[in-house]
């Protein structure tokens, strides 16, 4: 087991200054928790964070980081909490032990491609600091390095996770010693076969290839000293996967693969690059298409060399890599060389040489709309636009910011959505509303009974759920207008005494239907059912005889009534209110409440009268109850300005001359007044009623406002019910 004290040394060789105590006490911490803990190979649990703290000292991160390597299990195995990690090793260090437990804790199931894709995504998203995923990726190295304690069945599926999820992370990241190291342990497990093969024939020519090998490097290294070039050459092992790879790709067999063989010069700099390769090209033949400049075009992961492949002695060819010190770095250790000496100092570091790098780094991130948001590598968003959360079997689907659960349930199936009635988030009830996090494993509760409401279009985000839910809601209304049409119809001719049956079969029905305009009978009651058919004008079709009748005794009721009750002012033909999917319905403003652009307001479909809009809190609704079957969502569509009729009381002390400066006050603000009352009160005071026109809210504010700085008045009210206010003052009189 790794003493502890080597770590440390580690770190002070190239971090002097770091807090070295609190390594030690995340060792202390460590040591504790993990007591009595052993390994399946029967090691002490500690030799794993100690192994993966000394990886960290190769990536050269800093004390913080070595310390979470330290206590990265901690949270996951023990008793310990990431309380406990605060208070004990600040913030910076809980987040990250945080970070680290997140992702080791998700499970990970599927494996097609864009699965694949997903999960590191989510990976990425979760983290939100790079150091996260250095830490999780050490502690992998260290979990392959020791997988052949493992059971065959575990040993596969962790080998596959590798090679699908972190292999890739590492390569993204531009660390190229993690990915070939990742990638050779994995070889071993899932193809256990073929990566014996390899090892044996490559073995075989060793001795041969060795041999060879020298003698070009022998060779090149002189001309190139011999041209003042002060530049190191060596020989380079192919590795067994990448060779397995090829194979595979080109399905060739292991004779065929003619690059076994490698070189790599490691220049002074990006110059001497290409001076080499020119001298490289005029001592052997190249071969025509083999040659790869990736430093004028680097790879995107930053991977920068130049590569070409030459016929050596023996007519055997030979590939050459050629970089700079400074390439070869960022070649190997990628994102961790921009890490390092990070901690504890200011986070601000060469802030150009960055932006480039997770620019290129993050080509899945399609345009990164501020430069200075990444210029903070604590508090990376790599992808602030998505979310990626789980399916219960473990799948991964990656959704806008802000998705809910309906939006889940869309993704996963029209059905779905359609009859979804709750979700369960990470095992937990929560709202349909509820915002999905990244990884989140998300389940839908669904019924049968259960539609989309029109409620939901508020706050739905995938334009899947969006279309589904108002293809849906708009049939819905559909449907029921359809109802309401045909009822109403077999009302009001009851009402008038005739066969109802008879009247509405549909042979009968039919012409008149057609005659109106309608082609179908179903849009015919849709229409009726919508009030934009007048029900009379049918009824005059279908019992002429008996509407006369009915007339008759109508006009008399209602000049009887007109003598007690002045009617009230009619509204002008009313736009100006938008329903979503139905332009063109029949829309009038409620007379009891009179909403004024600006109100909240709710619409209504009344039998036979179209859509009546209230006001939102309009007493006169609550019966109607805003979940019913013939609430629907409005909204102001303001194109042209209309008068609108609206209600005030003005309270005041009864001076005189009040009247007429509130009448002057109101002119003032171009409304019109149509009616006034003025009543005395006993405690001297004198109320006015005041009815009149306005355009919208903003208008009458102003106009209460003004109001309500007149001497003497005490308060300005608006009158929401005015029906009901009237009612009751002419049964007051009466
Ligand atoms: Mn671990």
């Amino acid at each position: 087991m790794i003493r502890p004290e080597f770590i440390i040394e580690e770190l002070r060789k190239y971090m002097p200054d770091a807090d070295f105590d609190m390594v030690w006490k995340a060792y202390a911490f460590a040591a504790r928790c993990h007591k009595g803990q052993k390994r399946v190979s029967g090691e002490p649990y500690l030799s794993h964070p100690l192994e993966v703290a000394h990886i960290l000292t190769q990536m050269k991160l800093g004390y913080i980081s070595i310390s979470v390597g330290l206590l990265h299990d901690t949270v996951e195995d023990g008793d310990t909490t990431i309380e406990d990690i605060t208070d004990l090793f600040g913030e910076e260090a809980s987040h990250l032990v945080g970070g680290v437990t997140k992702i080791s804790l998700l499970k990970f199931s599927s494996k097609e491609e864009q699965q694949a894709e997903n999960v590191r995504k989510m990976i990425l998203a979760m983290s939100k600091d790079i150091r996260v995923i250095l830490i999780k990726l050490a502690d992998r190295i260290h979990n392959m390095r020791t997988l052949h304690y493992l059971k065959p069945a575990k040993q596969k599926s962790i080998a596959r996770e590798t090679l699908d999820i972190y292999a890739p992370l590492a390569n993204r990241l531009g660390i190229g010693w993690i990915k070939t190291e990742l990638e050779n342990n994995v070889f071993k497990y899932l193809w256990p076969k073929e990566y014996y093969d390899i090892k044996k024939q490559v073995e075989a020519v060793e001795a041969k290839r060795e041999k060879y090998l020298n003698e070009i490097v022998e060779k090149v290294d002189q001309t190139l000293k011999k041209e003042g070039l002060n530049v190191e050459v060596h020989g380079r092992p192919k590795h067994y996967y990448s060779i397995f790879s090829k194979m595979r790709r080109q399905g060739i067999g292991f004779d065929e693969v003619f690059d076994l063989m490698g070189v790599r010069i490691i220049t002074n700099s990006k110059q001497e690059c290409y001076t080499v390769l020119g001298l490289v090209h005029s001592m052997y033949k190249p071969i025509p298409g083999n040659l790869d400049d990736y430093i004028a075009l680097p790879k995107a992961n930053m991977y920068q060399s130049l590569h070409t492949t030459i016929v050596g002695p023996n007519g055997k060819p030979v590939e050459f890599q050629i970089r700079s010190q400074a390439m070869h770095l960022i070649n190997e250790e990628g994102i961790a060389a921009h890490w390092r000496y990070k901690e504890g100092v200011s986070k601000e570091g060469k802030g150009d040489e960055q932006i480039v790098w997770l620019r290129r780094l993050l080509d899945w991130q399609k345009d990164v709309k501020d430069p200075r948001e990444f210029l903070e590598f604590v508090k990376i968003d790599l992808f602030p636009d998505e979310v990626y959360v789980f399916t219960p079997q473990q799948e991964v689907k990656a959704f806008q910011r802000g998705a809910t659960p309906i939006d889940f349930a869309y993704a996963i199936h029209t059905d779905l959505g359609d009859h979804c009635v709750g979700a369960k988030i990470n095992g937990k009830l929560a709202s349909l509303r509820q915002e999905l996090k990244n990884g989140d494993i998300v389940e839908v509760l669904s019924s049968q009974n259960q539609h989309p409401s029109r409620d939901w279009l508020k706050f739905v985000k995938t334009s899947k759920a969006r279309t589904k839910i108002g293809s849906f809601v708009r049939q819905a209304e559909k449907k029921r207008a359809l109802a309401l049409g045909r009822e109403y119809l077999e009302k009001e001719l009851a009402k008038l005494g005739v066969d109802v049956k008879q009247t509405m079969a549909d042979n009968k029905l039919l012409p008149h239907a057609q005659a109106a305009g309608y082609m179908s009978l179903d849009s015919f009651f849709v229409a009726l059912g919508l009030g934009k058919l007048k029900i009379s004008h049918i009824l005059a079709k279908l019992a002429p005889r008996e509407m006369e009748l009915a007339y008759k005794k109508k006009t008399t009721i209602a000049s009887a009534i007109k003598k007690f009750i002045s009617r009230p002012a009619k509204n002008a033909p009313s736009y100006g209110v938008r329903i979503q999917g139905m332009d063109d319905m029949l829309i009038r403003f409620a007379q009891c409440c009179n909403p004024v652009p600006g109100d909240d307001i709710r619409g209504f479909i009344s039998r036979g009268r179209g859509l009546v809009v209230h006001s939102a809190d309009c007493p006169n609704t609550l019966g109607l109850g805003a979940d019913s079957d013939r609430s629907v969502d409005v909204e102001w569509d303001i194109k042209e300005k209309e008068k609108h009729l609206v209600m005030i009381a003005v309270k005041s002390r009864d001076k005189p001359g009040m009247l007429s400066r509130i009448t002057g006050a109101i002119a003032e603000f171009e409304s019109n007044i149509t009616e006034a009352t003025v009543r005395t009160n006993e405690d001297n005071t004198g109320s006015i009623y005041l009815t009149m026109e306005v355009y919208d809210l903003k208008q009458l504010q102003g106009l209460m406002n003004s109001i309500m700085k007149l001497p003497d008045v005490v308060s300005v009210e608006r009158i929401k019910d005015r029906l009901a206010f009237k009612a009751a003052n002419v049964s007051k009189k009466a």
